[in-house]
């Protein structure tokens, strides 16, 4: 079997596109224009690549963009100070801190400053609480994202086997409960899993979130099954440039697969383009409207 390619820039164009005729309507018929608060702490060069990108992007969907470029010396109170503000701003619907923070500072302590109707990224207990037990919180992008495009492919997910590789509560974690939530019969695998190639084999849908080069390998995957890559590897060539990789074998992994997300340009380009659509879920309910469809 040769695996159909899930293209993720187009579903990310696609998905963008629809959020900007949301956006349209709500500021038309209800004065209301979202707003994302990104806050960057220090010169991190990929960090800083992203926040760029989400900007651009936050302001192509026609919505305002803030943005808080902090040197990597604030403090942790100087932060949360920050994010206490944006908590109280209302023209900002959506609040992300782009990780990871200097070692100094306590992630955790930031993110459960957060105000939870304004944590996009999905990541206060209280979302992740409300992920675990059925309610209507912030779900994380990139989780999202993937269960987004596995929809796509196979309608209903009910019944299948799912592995996710990696338990990171970004990732992994989200990733499992959304399976879950869609009726999956899902396997959390990591790194004291034994017998990995057993465990991937049994599965329809494969999800590997683990940050090591090619690790899931082409073999393990069962004919036909469906193939999420989340990871973003960058290698060094034999020619000595770089290039990026997933955490799956991807050449081989497609010739078992029936569908398959390519690294550069499966899951990456999807996140942005949920982080817009969780701003615009986010400005709805503190707004008390709707959402369009
Ligand atoms: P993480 O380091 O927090 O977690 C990695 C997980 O992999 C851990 O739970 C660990 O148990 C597991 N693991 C490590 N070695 C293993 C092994 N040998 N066998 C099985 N499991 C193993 O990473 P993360 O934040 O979840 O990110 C994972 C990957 O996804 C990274 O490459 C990251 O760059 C990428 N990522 C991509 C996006 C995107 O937008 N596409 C977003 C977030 C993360």
């Amino acid at each position: 079997m040769t695996a159909s390619i899930i293209d993720g820039k187009a579903f990310a164009a696609n998905l963008k596109e629809k959020v900007a005729q949301k956006v349209h309507i709500l500021k038309t018929e209800h004065g209301l224009t979202p707003g994302l608060a990104v806050v960057l702490v220090g010169e991190d060069p990929a960090s800083q690549v992203y926040v760029r990108n989400k900007n651009k992007s936050t302001v192509a969907a026609g919505m305002n963009s803030f943005e808080y470029l902090m040197n990597d010396d604030v403090s942790e109170e100087e932060l949360i100070k920050k994010v206490e503000e944006l908590n109280a701003d209302p023209a900002v619907h959506g609040i992300l801190v782009q990780l990871p923070l200097p070692k100094h500072i306590n992630e955790a302590a930031v993110i459960e400053t957060i105000a939870p109707q304004k944590d996009v990224d999905g990541f206060h207990v209280i979302n992740s609480g409300l992920l675990a037990t059925g309610g209507k919180g912030m779900v994380p992008c990139t989780p999202l994202g993937c269960i987004m495009m596995l929809k796509d492919r196979l309608g209903s997910l009910s019944g299948l086997d799912a592995v996710v590789v990696g338990r990171s509560n970004i990732v992994g974690k989200p990733m499992a409960q959304l399976l879950l939530n869609e009726s999956c019969t899902v396997t959390i695998a990591h790194s004291r899993t034994r017998n990995l190639p057993e465990v991937v084999g049994r599965a329809d849908i494969v999800v590997a979130a683990v940050g090591v080069p090619e690790l899931v390998k082409g073999a393990w995957i069962k004919e036909g099954a469906v193939v999420i890559d989340v990871g973003i590897n960058r290698i060094e060539k034999e020619d000595g440039k770089t290039k990026l990789v997933g955490d799956v074998e991807f050449d081989k992994a497609a010739k078992r697969a029936s569908a398959i997300t390519p690294v550069p340009g499966g899951v990456g380009p999807m996140t942005i383009a949920v982080l817009l659509q969780n701003t615009v879920t986010a400005a709805c309910r503190q707004m008390g409207i709707d959402e369009p469809v």
